[in-house]
């Protein structure tokens, strides 16, 4: 069984997940964007064996984790599409703009660049990477299927109600909307979506109830 855990973390409520196999013991943290020592707990708990550390892209709040849980589980993989490398590095430079101290100036080196269409295994299943540039130019989805309930991670790209931002560095209002209807909407009705911040929801709210699309 494949399970799935997820939270929101400090400072800016970003949902963080945790999905891991009960038989393998294999697990990914998606958005390790704060409260690492919870996330460490909560793997050891567990005695998981994380395997990558994936983020939808490289805003602060969704990396502040990333570092700490890293050195904790150096054999982790720490993934990122390649097109959010750039701002990966601005990390201090965005925790600044926020007004956020940002200690942890060594970054950890992104060790596996994602690709659009690329599987990752857990268990018997495969997550699948979706690149959905517009919020970021390197911001990812995540897609897998459990018995019978397709689930979105759709980080900060689409959301209950509403989309991502694009005034930040490298987005793009056109190319999110692009994304979101190529890549997302396509998507089966019921499939569970998991945003990087506030509730969940199903693509078929956001196909037709969802103001921005
Ligand atoms: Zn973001
Ligand atoms: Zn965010």
């Amino acid at each position: 069984m494949i399970q799935i855990e997820t939270f929101p973390v400090y400072p800016l409520g970003c949902n963080c997940s945790i999905i891991y196999s009960q038989t393998t013991k294999e697990a990914y943290v998606i958005d390790p964007g704060g409260n690492e020592k919870e996330i460490i707990e909560k793997l050891n708990q567990k005695q998981l064996v994380l395997k990558a550390l994936i983020h939808t892209h490289a805003h602060f709040d969704h990396c502040l984790g990333t570092k700490t849980i890293s050195q904790n589980f150096p054999l982790a993989s720490v993934c990122l599409h390649k097109a959010d490398l750039e701002l990966y590095k601005m990390l201090p430079v965005q925790c600044k703009f926020f007004g956020l101290p940002y200690n942890n100036l060594e970054l950890i080196e992104i060790t596996h660049f994602l690709q659009d269409e690329e599987e990752l295994p857990i268990h018997e299943k495969k997550f699948k990477v979706f690149h959905t540039p517009g919020h970021t130019p390197g911001s990812i989805c995540f897609y897998l299927e459990l018995e019978n309930q397709p689930i979105l991670f759709s980080g900060d790209t689409l959301f209950a109600g509403g989309i991502g931002r694009t005034d930040l560095w490298g987005g793009d209002s056109h190319a999110i909307l692009k994304s979101i209807k190529k890549r997302l909407l396509t998507l089966d009705d019921e499939t569970l979506v998991i945003p990087g911040h506030g509730q969940f929801t199903k693509i078929y709210n956001e196909k037709h109830y969802n103001p921005f699309l």
